[in-house]
């Protein structure tokens, strides 16, 4: 069988170079004899793989010195906890609530300090990104989710905190757009979108928001511990480390961020524009919000939904399938999804509105 053209929202489709070199190194990696899912996490080999995995992804994420890169596993969920516990020192931040996982967040949050929402767009089925206020002056952070995986909804640009650190769950749009590290004082983001295989979780913080965590905090998320161990006090995950590694390579070779980025704002423009000019298809994001990796719209009528979705299947078009609280449908284009697979699906939501008019 041939390999699809998968738009599932993550675990997703990986680059096909990637893939083929973590294949022909898969049993026996550069000489060493071993398959790098095999080897010690302490060994030399293993050290040059962790080491260039980030010095990568600090270039092509533009990271300064001051911030410091974990490598570690638990999920962005995980995350959830570990922000507030690591960087609650006052008992108080602000959250917007712009979707399922912010939600999730904030309910985490709550377990250790006083959460202020400061906006939501849960009265509108998150439809959209609302305006941000300014923080609260006694906020120890300011808390996003950059991109809204469910909804289809992005922060076309980030909130300005002043003194406040803003914190971000980039989940589903790291490495999809430039972005000012500076303007951040934590992002963070599950692999298994734009970075690798599920079970790395990346969390880049700047250095003196470290060192405050919460005397419960476990071991493994308290940040300053991870940094001062490298990722390393226990074992990570060092399989999806290996394959990060590799996309992040891919990426510099495509000529970085800003050469995807396009690549990522052509690909949307050319569904958007389908979707605008449709007389079937209707967007479920509103204009101003709109992702460039998760592309969400419906028909408006269940079954018409479901025939699409079951015909894109049978054309070799996975996973169109809409979040069952949305419903509808969601393409999910992140970096690896090829122009052609965007082409496709183009092609079908032609030939579905003629054959359904
Ligand atoms: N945040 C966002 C924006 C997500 O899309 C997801 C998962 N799809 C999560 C958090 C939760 O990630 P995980 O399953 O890695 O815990």
């Amino acid at each position: 069988m041939e390999r699809v053209f998968n738009f599932s929202a993550g675990p997703c489709t990986l680059p096909l170079d990637v893939l083929k070199q973590a294949q022909e190194e898969l049993i026996n990696y550069q000489g060493t004899g071993m398959s790098v899912m095999e080897m010690s996490h302490r060994s030399a080999a293993y050290s040059s793989i962790i080491t260039e995995a980030e010095k990568d992804l600090r270039d092509i994420m533009n990271i300064p010195d001051n911030y410091k890169v974990l490598f570690l596993q638990g999920g962005a969920t995980l995350q959830f906890a570990s922000i507030p516990m690591n960087l609650m020192k006052n008992g108080k931040a602000d959250y917007m609530d712009t979707g399922s996982f912010a939600n999730k967040a904030i309910k985490e949050a709550q377990k250790y300090g006083e959460v202020n929402v400061v906006a939501s767009s849960k009265a509108d089925g998150y439809a959209y990104i609302p305006e941000a206020p300014a923080p609260s002056a006694d906020a120890d952070y300011f808390y996003i989710t950059s991109n809204n995986t469910i909804y289809g909804t992005r922060f076309n640009a980030f909130p300005e905190t002043g003194d406040v650190p803003l914190v971000a769950d980039m989940s589903s749009d790291i490495l999809s757009r430039e972005i000012d590290v500076t303007k951040f004082g934590l992002i963070y983001a599950g692999a298994q979108k734009n970075m690798g295989p599920a079970g790395l979780t990346v969390v880049i913080v700047r250095e003196d928001l470290m060192g405050h965590s919460k005397d419960f905090t476990p071991v493994v998320m308290d940040y300053a511990t991870e940094a001062d161990k490298g990722s390393m006090y226990n074992t990570p995950p060092c399989y999806a480390i290996y394959v990060a590694g590799l996309v992040f390579k891919w990426i510099k070779n495509l000529g970085g961020i800003a050469a995807i980025q396009k690549i990522n704002e052509d690909k949307a423009a050319m569904l958007y524009d389908y979707i605008d000019n449709s007389k079937l298809f209707k967007p479920v994001a509103n204009k101003d919000s709109r992702s460039i990796m998760n592309v969400t719209f419906r028909t408006g009528d269940d079954d018409l939904d479901a025939k699409f979705v079951k015909e894109a299947t049978a054309k070799g078009m996975t996973n169109l399938k809409g979040h069952r609280s949305v419903g509808g449908m969601r393409a999910s284009i992140y970096n690896a999804m090829p122009v052609a697979g965007v082409e496709a699906v183009i092609a079908h939501m032609k030939a579905f509105e003629e054959a359904n008019a």
